[in-house]
């Protein structure tokens, strides 16, 4: 490839002051898969550092390695196609466990083109057809709540943690763990948004936990709503809840989210009317989802949660000073997916853009000065093909 090849992804250290931000930004790249390779796609997009990325914009329709335009993105992190989901998951997710334990709410999102990747890293790696759901973000996140709930620190405190998995297909919520069972959205007096009848299995252990995010997966894809239906269109929301035992009291939660792909957002032109339709909500849920992260920035600012069924069923993850977000924009490296991943990169920096400007800068010089010194956990970035 004519393209410069992107450095070694370093790690960070733990004080990386990254991850104390409320909201941090990625973007992860996958690799060209084996029919963009068969069609002699070429990939666009380059990694020259752990926080920045090039989409190499072809302007000649012929020879596409002419007339290049270049345009350049920072994140907090960028994964390049060698990082593996364990990687994704250290620097995005991870950190944000502690937060639950903190009387806080924690939520990762997963936005991009259908195809990108969201659910290879949400729930993890795919052999075939077959999904690895013990390296997916999910089961990640659930081995380290068990980790910490074994802690001495919490053991004292009797946790009872609970898992949830649902899907949002336009205004309709739908229940995976219950034969897609049809539920109802009820906001209360106090502002507070309940799922009526959602189910809520009591976990022990991080198996327990994994049969969950096997048995609604399954769900996702094989039990579509509608015949034109289908996971790309709706969201899928994993979510770990910690109460304290005998109460009701929700202590801390975790929300996973694999979003209906970005590009059905788009999809308000077309004849059909029910893709219309779609097309439109998609649309509404993902503007309103970036006003209110955004919001979670910025005290005092106005919260459109109710913009979308989504960001309602989210609104206590979006308030409190307590409470983190991350974003993980996935992207196809392939020259025909280039307008859809400007399109995700462009609405990743705008989420982004209100972390307070001066201190991202800051923050990313000191993590430049800690890289060079930092080799000991380098073996981490190697390709892991076990
Ligand atoms: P999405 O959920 O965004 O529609 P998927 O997660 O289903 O996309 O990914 C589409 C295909 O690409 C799957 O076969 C998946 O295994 C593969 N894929 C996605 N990300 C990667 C990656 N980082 N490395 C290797 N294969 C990937
Ligand atoms: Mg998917």
């Amino acid at each position: 490839s004519e393209f410069k090849q992107g450095v070694e992804f370093k790690p960070l250290r733990d004080t990386d002051p990254v991850v104390e931000n409320q909201i941090t930004v990625c973007v992860r790249k996958r690799p060209l898969n084996d029919r963009e390779s068969r069609r002699k796609e070429v990939d666009v997009v380059s990694v020259p550092t752990k926080n920045q990325l090039i989409v190499h914009e072809p302007k000649h329709k012929v020879d596409l390695t002419k007339y290049l335009e270049n345009q350049h993105f920072r994140f907090d992190y960028v994964f390049d196609d060698s990082c593996t989901n364990d990687i994704v998951y250290k620097f995005t997710a991870k950190p944000l466990v502690k937060t639950i334990f903190d009387g806080g709410m924690a939520t990762c999102f997963a936005y991009g083109q259908t195809g990108s990747g969201k659910t290879h890293t949400m729930g993890g790696e795919f052999k075939g057809k077959i999904q690895n759901f013990k390296n997916g973000i999910y089961g990640l996140v659930a081995v380290d709540v068990f980790k910490q709930i074994a802690n001495p620190k919490y053991a004292k405190m009797n946790y009872i943690v609970s898992a949830s998995f649902f899907e949002i297909y336009g205004k309709l919520v739908f229940d995976l763990l219950s034969k897609k069972q049809r539920l109802r959205v009820l906001e209360d007096g106090k502002q507070q948004v309940q799922v009526v009848g959602l189910t809520e299995k009591i976990v022990s252990k991080v198996e327990d936990v994994l049969d969950i995010i096997q048995k609604g997966s399954l769900e996702r894809t094989s039990g579509q709503t509608s015949k034109n239906s289908n996971s790309s269109r709706s969201h899928a929301v994993f979510q770990i809840i910690l109460r304290k035992a005998g109460s009701r009291v929700v202590e801390g939660k975790f929300s996973l989210i694999d979003l209906a792909g970005n590009e059905r957002g788009a999809d308000t032109s077309k004849s059909n009317r029910q893709t219309r339709i779609e097309g439109a909500d998609i649309n509404k849920s993902l503007l309103a989802l970036k006003e209110c992260i955004r919001a979670l920035g910025r005290k005092g600012a106005h919260l459109p949660f109710r913009g979308s069924k989504l960001t309602q069923v989210l609104r206590d993850s979006f308030i409190g000073e307590k409470s983190r977000t991350c974003m993980i924009a996935l992207i196809s490296p392939g020259n025909t997916s280039v307008d859809h991943s400007l399109n995700t990169l462009r609405y990743a920096d705008r989420v982004k853009e209100l972390v307070a400007n001066d201190s991202l800068d800051d923050s990313q010089e000191s993590l430049a000065i800690l890289d060079e010194d930092n080799d000991d956990d380098d073996d981490d970035f190697k390709q892991d093909d076990s």
